[in-house]
């Protein structure tokens, strides 16, 4: 029986990001870092929820601090 995991894909490469940035700004936004919110700081990876499609990007700082092997709920 299927629980509530939540499917979750890590994208890190440069052109899906850059990709992925240029997307926000045609939609009028930036992808800032979802946990500190800085915008001054390069995103360097983006989580994304494959339930709802969500996506948290996350810069470098941050990205580094993700546990290995495990992700944020
Ligand atoms: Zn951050």
């Amino acid at each position: 029986m299927e629980t509530e995991l939540i499917e979750i894909e890590m994208i890190e490469d440069r052109s899906s990001l850059a990709a992925m940035s240029a997307k926000a700004r045609s939609n009028g936004a930036e992808l800032v870092c979802r946990r500190c919110a800085n915008a001054e700081e390069v995103i360097a990876g983006v989580l994304v929820m494959m339930e709802g499609s969500e996506i948290w990007a996350l810069c470098g700082p941050c990205w580094r601090q993700l546990p290995q092997g495990s992700y944020i709920v």
